[in-house]
């Protein structure tokens, strides 16, 4: 049922539209940013009609959004969105995203699957470098500081039809954020959630859609009122272990036979969101892991599989992957009536995998390593 939409206009950048904000707001200190409290003077956002395509893209003051209360999403969920970073290089100054085209393909796909209109990436992401040069000021020069961008699209159609938005609102908001770990990484604990599923195959789970978070809080909840940080969620009966809160998941293992040292993440089946960070995480692992003698597998692990190399002392590290904390160290996950330790020493916060993750990444973004990953802007 694709309707040919390609000759409406795309986003078009040379036709962006600048209100400046006659109140700028006062900076946050550093010290006091709360991930997601925070936002910059501006915004940046782009309607669309069926009839007519992408219209103008306009940076305006931050502002709220007036909308009838019909409107498709408010109703039936019509809403994808993006996380994704601009980092500030030390050593010069110039602001830089992360694989932004990934972040793109990603949210193209998102809207894609509940008929929202696709757009063209490289013009929004020429768009987010004007909205980030503009607010550049709230990006502290510091290593661990980053701009966190929160592009959304969202279903603006007054109907309480349910059929395919007929308008669409895409704008892009930004917080600046401090570092995930500013005393250094704290192993976190998960309880492995055997009651309540995040995706299924055939479903939205590879899809960055508001409606798959929400169901997530009261899980998230539980485990945290019984002492956990997150919880792990696991799918069917074998209790393949998919994904934790909302960062992917990689354990290093070594083989029962071999001892041959493996880096496991699920492969992308549909139940698994595509992960920028998780794909850096095995691009990078390819390169300099393997070398050294490291198997790098995108396969299905159980937890009963993950139980028993614990307990026969093959389980080295686990970590979770994702764009707000780069990785997460892991020390324990309670499962049933078991408490895995991942490996870690009562005295370590992370493991060496994780560490060189951390590292390796982070080099890359603040741009102290040259790499096409990092985009100039
Ligand atoms: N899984 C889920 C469910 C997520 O929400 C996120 C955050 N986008 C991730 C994994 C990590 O993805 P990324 O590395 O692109 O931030």
């Amino acid at each position: 049922v694709e309707d040919d939409l390609t000759h409406l206009p795309n986003i078009d950048p040379s036709k962006l539209e600048v209100t400046k904000s006659i109140t700028p707001k006062q900076l946050v200190p550093n010290q006091d940013l709360v991930f997601g409290r925070n936002f910059t003077d501006h915004m940046l956002s782009i309607e669309w009609t069926a009839s007519q395509g992408w219209l103008t893209p306009r940076i305006t003051p931050y502002q709220n959004l007036s909308l009838d209360p019909a409107t498709c999403v408010f109703h039936y969920a019509f809403e994808a969105f993006e996380g994704m970073k601009a980092y500030r290089c030390p050593h010069d100054a110039s602001l830089r995203l992360f694989r932004p085209n990934k972040n793109m393909q990603r949210l193209n796909k998102s809207v894609a699957r509940i008929a929202l209109p696709t757009f063209d990436g490289d013009a929004l992401i020429e768009l987010i470098s004007e909205f980030c040069k503009l607010d550049q000021r709230f990006i502290p020069n510091e290593k661990g500081y980053s701009l966190y961008l929160r592009p959304t699209m969202i279903g603006t159609q007054r109907t309480l039809g349910v059929g395919p938005p007929g308008s669409a609102l895409l704008f892009v908001i930004a917080s600046p954020v401090g570092p995930y770990y500013p005393t250094g990484f704290k192993a976190i604990s998960l309880e492995a959630t055997d009651y309540a599923v995040r995706a299924w195959p055939g479903g939205v789970g590879d899809k960055k859609l508001g409606a798959n978070y929400a169901p997530c809080i009261v899980p998230q909840l539980k485990a945290a009122k019984r002492g956990f940080h997150q919880n792990l969620w696991l799918f069917g009966e074998e209790e393949f272990i998919t994904e934790v809160g909302t960062m992917n998941l990689f354990v290093c293992v070594k083989d029962k036979q071999t001892g041959q040292k493996e880096l496991v993440t699920a492969p992308l089946d549909g139940t698994i969101l595509e992960g920028v960070t998780r794909d850096s995480v095995l691009a990078l692992a390819r390169e300099r892991l393997e070398p050294q003698g490291w198997k790098v597998s995108e396969r299905y692990l159980r937890m009963k599989d993950l139980a028993e190399a614990e307990q026969e002392g093959r389980l080295l590290e686990v970590f979770g992957a994702g764009t707000a904390a780069i990785v997460s160290p892991i020390r324990k996950i309670s499962w049933k009536d078991q408490m895995i330790g991942c490996g870690l020493k009562e005295t370590e916060e992370a493991g060496e995998i994780a560490l060189k993750m951390k590292n390796w990444i982070e080099a890359i973004q603040y741009g102290d390593e040259a790499h096409d990953w990092s985009w100039k802007i």
